[in-house]
C-alpha cells in the first residue's frame, strides 16, 4: 500500500479531509459531477496479486459477514469464476490460462465506487450517497428494496439479501467507509494484502503511481488504466498485463457518467423517474381498497347470515307456538267434553 496508517491520519488532517467523515456529502443526482480533487480511491495491479483470498477475507472480518462455505485457505474455490454476492463484497477471480510473472492471473471483481454512480442515480428513496471521500455507501434505513440499483449498476455488483425473511438489504462494498475510513484506518483489503497488489491514497496520485509502473515496465502492463474514464470515471482503479475484456472487466462501457445514460433510458420508461413512487403508492392504496371492500364484504356477509338465522329461528318458534296453541286448545276441548260427558252420566244415574 501507498499510505501507512499513521501517513493517512496525517494527509487527512493536512488536506481538511477528515472533517468532511460522518457528513452528508453528495447525494445520488444525475447532475454531471467532476469528482472531489482530494477524493480517495484504490489501485488494484493484478500483476501483483497471487491469488490468496487474504483480502477477502479480510473483507468477511472487518464487515463481520457469515463465514464462508468453505474456508479462506482453500485456494480450490478459485477454479471457478464467482461473482460477489450479500455475503461477499469482493472476490478475486482465477484465469489459468493467462500467465503472469507470479503464475496465473488474477483478477478482483466489487464495486468501483463510480464517480457518478448508476446505482445513487436509479435511487428514488436516495439510499446510496457518493462521498466526498470518494466511497459510495448505503442506507439501509430508507431502502424500500425496489432493486433497482441492481439492474442500474454497469458491473452488476449491489446484490440483496435473499435469504433474510424480515429485512432483505442490498450488500457491497462500502470501501470501508463507516467501519474503518471514518476512523483513520485503512480498507481491510488494502491492509492485509501481503503483496501490495492494493495501493490506497489519493486518485490524483494513484494515476501518478500506475503512470510511473507502465512507463517503467512497458512489458509487464498494458497502458491502461481501468476506471480513469470508463463510465466517467471510478475510484477504484486498476492496472493489467493483459486486456480487461479477458480477465471478465466490461471494455464496451465507454466514458458518458451511467446517470447521464440511464436517465435518457430511464426518460423513455417514464415509470420509473416520475411516477414509480406514485405508482407504488397506487399499489398499495388499491391493495388497501381492496383489503377495506373485502372486510366490509365480511361484514355484509356476517351480518345477512344472522339475520337469516334470526328469520329462521323466529318462523320455528311461531310455528311452534302455534302448534302448541292449538295442542292446547284441543287438550281443553277434550278435557271439556270430558267433563260434559261425567256429569251427563252423574244426571242420568240420580233421576233413575
Ligand atoms: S490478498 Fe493481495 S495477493 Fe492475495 S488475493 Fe488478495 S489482492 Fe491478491
Ligand atoms: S460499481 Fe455499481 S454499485 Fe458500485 S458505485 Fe458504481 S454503479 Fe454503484
Ligand atoms: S474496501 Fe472494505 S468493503 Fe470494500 S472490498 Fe475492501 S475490505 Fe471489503
Amino acid at each position: 500500500m501507498a499510505i501507512s496508517r499513521r501517513k493517512f491520519l496525517g494527509w487527512l488532517t493536512a488536506t481538511g479531509l477528515s472533517s468532511a467523515f460522518g457528513k452528508t456529502a453528495l447525494a445520488g443526482t444525475t447532475k454531471h459531477f467532476e469528482g472531489h480533487p482530494d477524493s480517495l480511491g484504490v489501485l488494484y495491479d493484478n500483476t501483483k496479486c497471487i491469488g490468496c483470498r487474504t483480502c477477502e477475507a479480510a473483507c468477511n472480518r472487518v464487515n463481520d459477514l457469515p463465514p464462508p462455505d468453505r474456508p479462506f485457505d482453500d485456494l480450490s474455490v478459485l477454479d471457478k469464476k464467482r461473482r460477489t454476492d450479500a455475503k461477499k463484497y469482493m472476490i478475486i477471480n482465477k484465469y489459468d490460462h493467462i500467465r503472469n510473472p507470479k503464475g496465473p492471473l488474477h483478477a478482483r471483481i466489487g464495486c468501483n465506487h463510480c464517480l457518478e454512480p448508476a446505482c445513487a442515480s436509479s435511487c428514488f428513496v436516495r439510499a446510496y450517497t457518493k462521498t466526498k471521500e470518494g466511497a459510495v455507501t448505503y442506507d439501509s434505513s430508507v431502502c424500500v428494496g425496489c432493486r433497482y440499483c441492481m439492474i442500474a449498476c454497469p458491473f452488476n455488483i449491489p446484490t440483496f439479501e435473499y435469504d433474510s425473511a424480515f429485512t432483505p438489504r442490498i450488500r457491497k462494498c462500502t470501501m470501508c467507509y463507516d467501519t474503518r475510513l471514518v476512523k483513520g484506518e485503512l480498507p481491510g483489503c488494502v491492509e492485509e494484502c501481503p503483496t501490495e497488489s492494493f495501493t490506497f491514497g489519493r486518485r490524483e496520485d494513484l494515476f501518478k503511481i500506475a503512470h510511473e509502473r507502465i512507463r517503467r515496465y512497458p512489458r509487464r502492463y498494458l497502458d491502461h488504466i481501468y476506471g480513469e474514464n470508463e463510465m466517467g470515471g471510478t475510484s477504484w482503479l486498476y492496472l493489467s498485463g493483459v486486456a480487461f475484456k479477458k480477465i471478465g472487466m466490461r471494455e464496451d462501457l465507454g466514458v458518458t457518467p451511467a446517470p447521464a445514460l440511464t436517465a435518457s433510458a430511464l426518460a423513455s420508461v417514464p415509470m420509473v423517474v416520475g411516477t414509480w413512487p406514485l405508482l407504488l403508492m397506487g399499489i398499495y392504496a388499491v391493495s388497501k381498497r381492496k383489503e377495506k371492500i373485502a372486510t366490509e364484504e365480511k361484514e355484509q356477509a356476517l351480518a345477512d347470515t344472522i339475520a337469516q338465522a334470526k328469520a329462521e329461528a323466529d318462523l320455528k318458534i311461531s310455528e311452534a307456538w302455534q302448534k302448541a296453541e292449538k295442542e292446547k286448545e284441543k287438550a281443553v276441548e277434550t278435557a271439556v267434553k270430558k267433563a260434559l260427558e261425567e256429569a251427563a252420566e252423574t244426571e242420568s244415574g240420580e233421576s233413575s
